[in-house]
């Protein structure tokens, strides 16, 4: 029995040796088709508490992705915890550096890097004992808690430099009536390092601000506390990893809960905690601290002597401010320090919808561009519509002449008459004045007549003046049927001398219009003249023009009737186009000049037959809703352009 147990024996010590090589060829063959083992760097990384307290951590993840991303060769990070940095608990530090030893005792790490206060102290008392032939970084570590002094070559150290008190003034600056803060760190060695320190660099600010300090309390009674603090209070949070009864609460942990129950605004030193739940201001900035620390690991594993890197200590980056807590707390906007950046601001109408304001303001611009061209274009077109009823009522002005030269002879019988008169009365009177005694009454009525007849012919002269007087486009307020009165007036010796009955029918009530008199004179003088045209071969009794007024509603309307052959119905469109005559002499000019004029005062003219032309003139009236203002407002407008 006891012989087979020795051969057992040797042959187990034959196969180990033989495992052993077995084993290796196997895992080198795995291993050599991916990374060869000489190649990766190893990083040992030390945690002061654990890989999961912050602020450290954030640090440590941040170095970890920032060296792979920087280094040109695989780095296999390997992580390891202070197991009494939560009591100072210093007989529990020798087994661990021996055991680390052990560990790495057939391969040591290519780099070792130390976060925080308590790995820094840690590292640098054992520093002769472990690997002191490895270069090694000190990061995340305020330079108070470096003992430069005692850095070997081998050593590069990446501090921060906290200035509390600077956190403070800022707390007052964007709260100035704040009365109270409390200031939350437990009672781990690294805290109660902290809280005197801070008792020290605070102790000038206690004249202006009360400071409550949470080192004393179980984590419990510090949240009940922070419930209900008064008025104008703030709370500055520093550390909480293990509280006043000894329980590790881990900062970043606490401060979830902090927020939840707190009755006042929270501040900080490190923006690794500004996640939403801190106001903000001065920090140091986990982003530019890391991306420090990583560059100078890369140099080292690069080749570069850890004692020849010097980092001056990081300072707080420029203030930063979470925008939802400023509006929580009513923090306004002027009390922040100068240059302080905001974050976490909802974003404006321009960022949430850039392109379709964009779109918007282009459609608009185009818009605005098109409303532009056709304003221009009216405003062309009104011109030119300007330009060509200036010309149409130069024309008609000639137009007036021509037609006073054709009542020329009618005028002059007119006038005849009445200075016949006069000259017959006065030889008469002359006859009477040479008897011995001179029937004065009957002188009397010489005179009477004498003075009546002149009146009759100054009528007709003036009549025939105001016909065709030049006068620009001028409106003004008068009564359709007068003016309709005076022009059958006007021409009624025409139609005497043409042997035409003329009739003239006025509505009863009467028709006040706005408008230019003499041009609306113009266009019923050039109707009735047209329509003792269109008599002339009739036979002598039917030879008949007559003219009517009539109101309807809000309306004028003047009809010039004739007995004549009336408008062929072919002709009806075309009779009102300009230089369109059947007369041998006509210059067709009429009726398109009567069609502008009534235009000009909103009104229609048009043609039908009923035994022989009736021409139809509708007018608005002036009325409450009636179109006479919108005809006082064009015509008017007329006038002015006209007149320039
Ligand atoms: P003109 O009198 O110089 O011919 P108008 O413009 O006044 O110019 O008239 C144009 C044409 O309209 C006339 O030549 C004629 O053919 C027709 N016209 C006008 N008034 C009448 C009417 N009362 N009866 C028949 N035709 C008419």
């Amino acid at each position: 029995m006891r012989r087979r147990q020795n051969a057992l024996s040797l042959l187990s010590l034959l196969a180990v040796p033989f495992l052993y090589l077995f084993g290796s060829a196997i895992f080198a063959g795995t291993t050599a088709s991916a990374a060869a083992p000489s190649e990766t760097r190893r990083v040992l990384i030390l945690h002061s508490f654990g890989p999961r307290f912050k602020p450290w951590s954030a640090y440590a993840e941040t170095i970890r992705s920032e060296i792979n991303r920087q280094s040109r060769k695989p780095v296999d990070f390997v992580d390891h915890a202070l197991v009494n940095a939560r009591a100072n608990d210093l007989q529990a530090e020798s087994p661990f550096v021996e055991y680390l030893g052990a560990l790495y005792a057939g391969h040591p790490p290519d780099l070792i890097i130390a976060f925080g206060g308590p790995a820094a102290t840690f590292v640098q008392r054992h520093r002769q004992r472990l690997f002191p032939a490895v270069p090694m970084i000190v990061t995340a570590v305020d330079h108070r808690r470096v003992q430069y002094e005692k850095l070997t070559d081998n050593d590069a150290v990446v501090p921060v430099d906290n200035n509390v008190p600077a956190v403070f003034e800022n707390i007052l600056q964007v709260l100035p009536g704040t009365r109270l803060i409390a200031i939350l760190i437990g009672a781990s060695p690294i805290e109660r390092f902290w809280a005197e320190e801070l008792r020290r660099e605070l102790a000038p600010l206690t004249k202006r601000v009360e400071l409550k300090w949470y080192n004393e309390l179980p984590f419990d009674d510090i949240l009940k506390d922070a419930e209900s603090l008064p008025p104008h209070s703030a709370i500055f949070s520093v550390l909480m990893n293990v509280d006043a009864a000894g329980v590790v609460q881990e900062t970043g942990n606490a401060l979830s809960k902090l927020v939840s129950h707190a009755n006042a605004p929270i501040f900080t030193y490190d923006d690794a905690y500004f996640d939403g739940s801190i106001v903000g201001g001065p920090m140091f900035s986990m982003q530019e601290g890391s991306r420090i620390a990583a560059s100078v690991a890369t140099r080292i594993l690069d080749g570069e002597k850890p004692g020849d890197i010097k980092t001056p200590p990081l300072k707080y980056a420029a203030a930063k401010f979470d925008w939802r807590q400023m509006q929580r707390w009513g923090i306004s906007e002027s009390n922040l320090p100068a240059g302080s950046s905001i974050l976490f601001r909802p974003p404006s109408a321009w960022e949430n919808y850039r392109w379709q304001i964009i779109t918007a303001g282009a459609v608009v611009a185009f818009q605005g561009a098109l409303i532009m061209l056709l304003l221009f274009e009216q405003r062309r077109r009104h011109l030119a519509e300007m330009d060509s009823r200036q010309r149409m009522m130069e024309l008609a002005h000639v137009n007036r002449f021509s037609t006073a030269g054709e009542l020329s002879a009618s005028i002059a019988h007119e006038i005849n008459q009445p200075l016949g008169a006069i000259l017959a009365n006065a030889e008469t009177a002359q006859l009477i004045l040479q008897s011995p005694s001179p029937d004065l009454a009957e002188l009397k009525e010489i005179v009477g007549d004498i003075r009546r007849d002149d009146r009759r012919a100054s009528e007709v002269v003036r009549r025939l003046r105001s016909f065709v007087t030049k006068a620009p486009f001028q409106t003004q307020k008068f009564d359709l049927n007068d003016l309709v009165s005076e022009s059958v007036e006007f021409l009624s010796a025409h139609a005497r001398s043409r042997e035409i009955t003329m009739r003239c029918e006025l509505s009863r009530t009467p028709l006040p219009l706005i408008g230019d008199p003499i041009q609306l004179q113009q266009v019923v003088s050039n109707l009735v003249l047209n329509a003792m045209d269109a008599v002339r071969d009739a036979p002598r009794a039917q030879r008949a023009v007559t003219v009517r007024t009539s109101r309807h509603r809000r309306t004028a309307e003047i009809r010039v009737e004739d007995t004549g052959p009336g408008v062929p119905p072919e002709l009806a469109s075309k009779i009102f186009e300009p230089f369109f005559s059947t007369k041998d002499h006509g210059m067709g000019m009429g009726l398109s000049i009567a069609r502008t004029i009534v235009k000009a005062h909103d009104g229609q003219i048009d043609v039908e037959n009923n035994n022989g032309a009736v021409f139809r003139i509708r007018l608005p009236l002036i009325g409450k809703n009636g179109g006479a203002s919108a005809v006082a407002g064009s015509v008017g407008q007329s006038g002015a352009d006209s007149g320039k």
